[in-house]
Order: structure tokens, then sequence, then C-alpha cells
């Protein structure tokens, strides 16, 4: 049993407000019909702030705020002073690294430790990354004067809130388009906290705004006429649903969706290594990841001796509170997200498998789940078909690298796969037939802004980071 030291001083480094504003044309402004619904602390269930329900004309007003800032400087400014503030939100970003760290481990339960060291880090590292190429579009590969799409509206999920809006905001704004985003309706506050950034780096009115909502702003952003492009990173089935309504449309779009990534160990893999890498692939933000490396194939020969040190390694996780820097899994995002895991749980114990978790204290309030593994699981069985999306990990084995591809693949999704082997060329007869955006090889969740990211079949379409990421913010420009 671990004693959590509490971490009073972590939480005052946030100034957080009672209500946030929508943030539109520079400032934050009520929505017209003053509607607000409440963002909590999924490790404590406490209120954190109230923030506000945009509607239709809320939205309508942020494309416009948009449109204008659009026509009179964002489009007509030189790649060079674009990166200019480019630069200077990177920077202001790194200044208020730990105020952020801090509300995006509060608002989402992720660990501290994992908001301080990757996801904001990774957030500045995408600035920096947009802002050198905003004054080199030219020489990117899409044309001689590539030209931007004009207004993008952009909508992002819960699991790594501000880094998904990097993903989105900066590579929109270095090819010269504004934006209107949405962050999820269960992690707005590092949005807002952002927007004030953007008024601190004195970015020009309108060239980001900022609605929070639930899925009908989403909707009202993905319909509205005067959007050009729309960019959306959640799930597969809300993504479909994007995809039929743009369609016939002259809109752009990219679709990052869910996943059902395999996680493959050799017998020759170092276990030691390879059990760390599955550790980190599965629960890393409580596995609510797209690219988690949510079903393990373990080569027959050695699965006795992975599970074994597995769960000895599962046994020292420390779950609990996300301020607390010793923590290694936080709190499940949402109520809702709690019983979506809780419900696939139960159904694969229904179906057979054998379910094993950490032995773990969990705190009385707040949503938590247990690290837990299955084992005993078939391909036929719904935990290692559908996406779960929490710190679940489905287990099955193989024979041989055929065997393995065959598995691996064997899933709607393709967003990402692992491979642990001490052999260079079975990494690369893997990572040719594996079919996934992303394969590791001996490790896992390595993310950096110069590397594409995006999936194949029903893990979406489109590609974000690196060059690559450029081609969604470019006319007439595909990766
Ligand atoms: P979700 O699809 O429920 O919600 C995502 C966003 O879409 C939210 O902001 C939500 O309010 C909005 N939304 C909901 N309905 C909408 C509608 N009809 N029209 C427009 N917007 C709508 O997904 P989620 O539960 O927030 O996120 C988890 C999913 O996101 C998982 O499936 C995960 O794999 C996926 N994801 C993918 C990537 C990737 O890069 N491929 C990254 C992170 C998460």
């Amino acid at each position: 049993k671990f004693e959590y030291a509490p971490a009073p001083e972590s939480r005052s480094v946030v100034d957080l407000r009672s209500s946030y504003g929508l943030f539109v044309g520079g400032e934050f402004v009520p929505t017209v019909d003053g509607r607000m619904f409440k963002t909590v602390s999924p490790a404590t269930e406490e209120v954190l702030a109230e923030v506000t329900e945009a509607g239709v004309e809320d939205v309508d007003r942020a494309v416009r705020a948009a449109r204008t800032a659009y026509d009179s400087v964002w489009g007509p400014m030189s790649g060079r002073d674009r990166g200019k503030f480019l630069f200077r939100i990177a920077r202001l970003i790194q200044e208020r690294a730990r105020e952020l760290a801090v509300l995006e481990s509060l608002d989402n339960g992720k660990p501290i430790r994992e908001s301080r060291d990757v996801d904001i880090p990774q957030v500045a590292a995408h600035f920096f990354y947009y802002a050198g190429w905003a004054d080199k579009l030219e020489h990117a590969g899409f044309g001689a004067d590539p030209r931007p799409v004009g207004v993008a509206g952009q909508i992002i999920p819960w699991n790594f809130p501000l880094l998904m809006l990097a993903w989105k905001i900066a590579p929109a704004l270095a090819c010269g388009n504004t934006v209107v985003l949405k962050p999820a309706e269960t992690t707005p506050l590092t949005a807002l906290q952002f927007a004030e950034i953007c008024q601190q780096a004195d970015l020009p009115p309108g060239v980001v705004n900022i609605v929070t909502g639930a899925g009908a702003t989403g909707q009202a952003i993905v319909e509205h006429d005067g959007v050009d492009k729309v960019a959306f990173t959640g799930s597969t089935e809300v993504g479909k649903a994007i995809a039929r309504s743009v369609a016939g449309t002259p809109k752009k779009v990219t679709l990052e969706l869910g996943g059902k990534a395999a996680n493959v160990v050799f017998d020759d893999a170092p276990l030691d290594q390879a059990v760390e890498g599955i550790v980190n692939g599965i629960f890393f933000n409580q596995g609510h990841v797209c690219c988690a490396g949510s079903r393990l194939l373990v080569q027959e020969n050695v699965y006795d001796e992975v599970l074994d040190r597995l769960k000895r390694r599962m046994a020292t996780l420390r779950v609990g509170d996300p301020l607390d820097k010793n923590t290694d899994v936080g709190a499940i995002n949402s109520a809702e997200q709690l019983r979506r895991i809780a419900t696939l749980s139960e159904v694969g114990e229904a179906e057979g498998a054998e379910r094993w978790s950490a032995p773990c204290e969990l705190p009385d309030r707040g949503f938590w789940f247990a690290p837990t593994i299955f084992t005993g699981v078939t391909q036929a069985h719904r935990i290692a078909r559908e996406e779960i999306f929490g710190p679940v990990l489905s287990i099955l084995t193989f024979r041989t690298p055929a065997e393995a591809v065959e598995k691996a693949n064997n899933t709607p999704y393709g967003l990402s796969a692992g491979v642990w082997t001490e052999k260079g060329s079975r990494i690369l007869w893997m990572a040719d037939r594996l079919r996934a955006g992303v394969v590791w090889a001996n490790t896992f969740n390595k993310f950096d802004p110069t590397s594409p990211f995006g999936g194949y079949k029903e893990s979406g379409h489109g590609r974000e980071g690196g060059r690559h990421g450029l081609a969604a913010y470019l006319k007439g420009a595909a990766a």
C-alpha cells in the first residue's frame, strides 16, 4: 500500500476562475442564451468551473470572426510574421508549463508526471516545429505557391486536451488558416487557458476562436457553410457521421479515429524492456490513448514468463491522485467512460476470458479503474476487437511471425503497432506487413512533431504531424 502525499502547492499554481466564456474575436464572451455546463475533476468529482455551451448562433459568430481575421490579417500576412506569432505562443507555453500541466491533470485526471513531462513539452514542441514551417511552405513539396484553405473547424477529444489542440492549431496557423476549435466537454479548461495565451501573444483577434460545448456544438461547426475544412479527432462512430455530413460539400476533411493496436512480443525480445513497453503501451494515460497497445500478442514459448513479469510489474503501479508526482496511473476521465470500460470488461468475463487486476486500493471518490489484463482471449471476443479506451489489456498468443501478422491485422482499425525483437530484419519484415500508420520497434507510444501520425481503415484518413500534417491545411495538397 502506498501513501499519497497531498500536493496542495501544485494546485495553487492554477488561478481557476469560477466561470469561463467563449473565446471569440480575441475576447471572452457569453453565449447568446447564457447556457453553461460544469467541468469536474475526475479524481474527486469536485466542480472545477462553469463553462459556456455554445449553440448554432455562437458558432456562427465564431466562424464569422475567423473569416474576418482570415480575410483581413492572417491570410495576407507573410509566413515569416505568422511564424513569429507561433514562436511567441510556443515560448509562452514553456513559461506557463507548470500551470498548464496542473490544470490538465485536474481537468483530465492524468498523472502530473505525464502532463509535465509529455503533454505540455510536446505542445510547445509542436508550436516550435510548425513555427519553423510558416516561412518555408513553398519548399514543403506542395507546389511553388501553396495557399491556405481558409477557416478550419477543429474538434478534439478529451484524452490529450492541449496536445490535440496543438496538433490542430499549430499547422493550421502556420499555413495561414484561421480556426474555430471545440475542446471535448469534459476537458475544456486548458483550451481556454490557451486562449489567454493567444491574447498574451497579441495574436490578432479572430485567428483562434475557442467554442466550448458538447456534440451539438461540434455538429454546428461541421455543418457551418463558412467552414472550409473540418479536422476531427475522436471516435470512429462520430467520425463516420462527420464524413457523411460533409460528403457532397467542398469542405476538406481529416479524421483521426480509434484504434486497437497490437503490441507483438517475440521470444528473442529483451523481456524486461518489453514488459516496460507493454505497461507503457496500455497504462500510459489510463489507456485513454487512440494508439494504445491494447492487444498484446506474445509468442507462445515466452507467454508464461512475460505474464509473470507483467503481473509483478503491474503490482508496483501506483494508482491515485493525479497531482501526486509519484502517481503512475490517474483517474478515468468521466463516469461515462468508466461505465464503458467496466461494461466491456464484464463482457470479457462473460465471454470466457480470465480477468486479473493489479492489487491496488482505489480512492473512494472519483472515477477509478484498476490496471487490468485478460488472458485466454480469442480473436472472437469483443475485448479483442472493440476499443476499450481504458487500462485494460487483452492478451493473445502466436507461434510464427506470419500468425502474428495475421492476428495483428485482424481488426477494423490500423493506427499503430509495436514489435519487440532483437532481430532488425524481423522488425522490417513486420513493419512491411502490419497495416498500421505507425509501427514502433522496441518502444511504444513515442511521439514527435516531425513524424506524421494517422491511420488505415477505420482509424481515419489524413495525417497530422511532420511535413505531411501541412497538407491538411493547404488548398489542393495531398499528404
Ligand atoms: P467522441 O467522438 O465522443 O468525441 C470527440 C469530440 O467530438 C468531442 O469534442 C465531442 O464533443 C465531439 N462530438 C461528439 N459528437 C459530435 C458530432 N455529432 N459532431 C461533431 N462533433 C461531435 O470521442 P471521445 O470519446 O471524446 O474520444 C475518444 C475517441 O477518440 C477514441 O475512439 C480515440 O481512439 C479517439 N482518438 C483518436 C486519436 C487519433 O489521433 N486517431 C487521438 C485521440 C483520440
